[in-house]
């Protein structure tokens, strides 16, 4: 149609793991988080509904500044250096807006989330990518890096290790453009990047609450850079980005960080359990620093796995990547469905 931009019209979308509409699958597909919010966050948003929901007739806080206040608190940071969002998606989305124009360099590991590329298409910003080594590391990553933006996942998403701080700090000091460490899973690790946003003025870290907080549902992201990265970010955000409920949401969720350990703990001590049994089973397994584990069954096809998984009605992620297409990304669901899973994977040898 020549109503679209030439390259939006025969850009390929991103493709979202899949959301069975139906009841009786076991979904591991997606990294949810298979234990519910905090009590906190459903009072919190009934208590925003409160006399029949009146209070949404008004938009909610621009600035998100109760948020920003507790995330920074939480963080260690000063409010300024703290921008709230709809997901971490729209923060990936606006740092490559705020940084790349069109036809500019971003860049990635590959594999990590392919959303990046997707974004980039959309500013028309070119991509790089870069492959790992053995021992993941990024290979031939240059003494100087010139992208305008590079995006590290750690941990890595579909694979589940992470980068050391030490090996980031490296990266950081590499580019000439942003370092972006997109930390989604980094609740489900042992180190995260925080401290040396301080350190690295080209350095962004963003979280995400859909995962550890379980609350994909509620579309919540934080990012911690310096101050001028994001009133960047603020200027071009839309204004209303977070509603009532999620601003409420969002402030209860971080306040409780007694539900987060305990919730965190539970999937990181089924993690361990399951990672041990599958490797019983013969499959290889990424050391995880998420909620998911990276396996791959001993014949190497992670497709057949797949479908005979599928058949069963348990949902895991396969991926037809030829770096990845040996294994299965498996999300860390309760004890009872990861008994369920590894009943089904003994079977199907
Ligand atoms: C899930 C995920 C995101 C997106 O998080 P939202 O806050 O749900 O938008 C970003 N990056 C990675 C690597 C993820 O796995």
């Amino acid at each position: 149609m020549s109503y679209l931009r030439k390259d939006i019209a025969e850009m390929a979308g991103y493709v979202p793991g899949f959301q069975p509409q139906e009841e009786g699958w076991i979904k591991l597909n997606t990294n949810e988080n298979p234990y519910p919010p905090s009590p906190q966050v459903v009072a919190a948003i009934r208590e925003e509904l409160e006399g029949d929901g009146a209070a949404l007739r008004q938009y909610p806080d621009a600035a998100s500044r109760r948020l920003r206040q507790v995330a920074a608190e939480l963080y260690g940071f000063d409010p300024s250096w703290v921008i709230a969002a709809n997901g971490s998606d729209e923060l990936l989305n606006n740092l490559i807006r705020a940084c790349a124009a069109e036809g500019e360099e971003i860049g990635y590991v590959h594999p990590s989330y392919s959303y990046y590329a997707t974004l980039a298409a959309i500013q028309g910003a070119r991509v790089r990518t870069f492959g790992l080594t053995e021992d993941f590391r990024i290979a031939d990553f240059p003494q100087r890096y010139d992208g305008r933006l590079f995006f590290l996942t750690s941990p890595n998403a579909p694979l589940g290790f992470a980068f050391a701080n030490d090996y980031i700090e490296e990266l950081a000091s590499r580019c000439t453009g942003l370092l972006v460490v997109d930390e989604a899973y980094v609740d489900f690790a042992d180190a995260n990047a925080l401290e040396l946003v301080r350190r690295h003025e080209n350095l962004v870290v963003t979280r995400t609450l859909s995962k550890s907080y379980a609350l994909a549902g509620m579309r919540l992201g934080l990012a911690v850079a310096r101050p001028e990265i994001v009133a960047a970010l603020d200027n071009i955000r839309d204004h209303y980005h977070l509603d009532r409920l999620a601003l409420a949401a969002g402030e209860a969720a971080l306040r409780d960080q007694n539900w987060l350990r305990a919730t965190v703990g539970r999937i990181r001590t089924t993690r361990e359990r399951v990672a041990a049994e599958l490797r019983r089973l013969g499959y290889t397994v990424i050391d995880s620093h998420t909620n998911f584990l990276f396996a791959s069954p001993p014949d190497g096809d992670g497709r057949r796995v797949f479908e005979a998984l599928f058949a069963r009605r348990i949902l895991v992620r396969h991926f037809s990547d030829p770096l990845l297409a040996h294994g299965l990304r498996i999300s860390i669901g309760t004890d009872a469905e990861m008994n369920v899973v590894l009943a089904a994977l003994a079977e199907i040898g």
